[in-house]
């Protein structure tokens, strides 16, 4: 039975990856130090014999008793709004904790797969992006914290690859939804979704005319689970091509929840990528994956968890 580590696992993606490794007949070790997960994301898992919890900050010296087969390095705070109020984290633990789980796959001969992002390609002029564009990436501004911790952490990997020969795989992900992503964690979906349950305004940022490509979580995490048992090291986009505008977007989660919320415009921030649609003819060639959920299905299973989780915070 493999044994895999999951950094960040108490997160949104990461709590997703643990129930599916663990349906795998993974036994599964998640390390967590909560900056931006929750426990409420794995509590399920707890009376899983083959599922352990250990709060720590993997940026420092990581160890584990035992054989490991697979890490997962997914901790990162990983909302724009959330890098934001902790720039310093999250370019330490894309550094430093990317290097600590690098180091660690080394010493036991696991096989290493970290979470990258969409981000690397910044504010993209080519369109839609493939694995080969090398991006529009300003370091110095508000987003430069994510998006160079992610870009430094993919040549690390790389370095670790070629140098150490340790076999690692590199999933670039875009835009996903689904149950668990924190009710203000700042991003589209959750605030959509948040006010128009509320009935408050829905703040589209800008003219709405930027635009995402939004991936059901299932078929992300299925992604990711062939790309760890693939041979390829080079960096895989995983995502929805579904492209659409933010304010597209906002309208279609207004008509699912019946909302009576009026769309707002508000500044839109600084370096906010005018468009973003992945290039994913690599997974299907390399992964013979392609996602599955539409966005009608997926945004009709993500409902259910909200309005759970509002009702419980307002009592009502
Ligand atoms: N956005 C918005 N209103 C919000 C939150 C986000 O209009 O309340 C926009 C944001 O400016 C961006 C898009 O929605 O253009 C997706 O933002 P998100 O924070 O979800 O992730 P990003 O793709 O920017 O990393």
């Amino acid at each position: 039975m493999p044994r895999s580590v999951i950094t960040g696992g108490a997160g949104f993606l990461g709590s997703h990856l643990a129930d599916r490794l663990l349906s795998e007949g993974h036994e599964v070790i998640v390390l967590d130090n909560l900056l931006t997960g929750d426990l409420s994301n794995i509590e399920h898992l707890f009376k899983n014999e083959k599922f352990t919890y250990v709060h720590y900050d993997v940026t420092n010296f990581m160890h584990v008793d035992g054989a490991v087969d697979f890490i997962y390095h997914f901790a990162s705070p990983a909302s724009p709004v959330d890098y934001l109020e902790y720039p310093i984290q999250t370019l330490k633990v894309g550094s430093l904790g990317t290097h600590k789980a690098l180091g660690l796959a080394k010493a036991k001969d696991a096989r290493f797969l970290i979470a990258s992002t969409s981000e690397v390609y910044g504010d993209p002029l080519v369109h839609p992006q493939q694995e080969s564009y090398w991006g529009n990436v300003n370091p110095v501004g508000p987003r430069g914290v994510y998006d160079e911790a992610k870009r430094f952490s993919e040549a690390m990997t790389m370095a670790y690859h070629r140098s150490h020969g340790v076999k690692t795989r590199i999933v670039r992900i875009f835009n996903t939804y689904g149950p668990r992503m924190r009710l203000n964690d700042g991003r589209a979906l959750p605030t959509f979704m948040t006010q128009a349950l509320r009935d408050e305004p829905i703040t589209v940022y800008g003219d709405g005319t930027q635009t995402r490509s939004f991936c059901y979580v299932s078929d992300l995490i299925d992604g990711i689970f062939r790309l760890a048992h693939s041979e390829e090291p080079y960096p895989v986009n995983v995502g929805n091509p579904y492209e659409m505008t933010i304010l597209q977007f906002a309208e279609k989660v207004k008509e699912l929840t019946g909302s009576k919320s009026e769309i707002i415009h508000k500044e839109l921030p600084e370096d906010d990528p005018k468009i973003r649609q992945p290039d994913i003819t690599r997974a299907k060639e390399i992964l013979g994956w392609e996602p599955k959920v539409s966005l009608d299905e997926g945004l009709a299973k993500t409902l259910p968890d909200f309005k759970a989780r509002l009702n419980s915070t307002t009592g009502g």
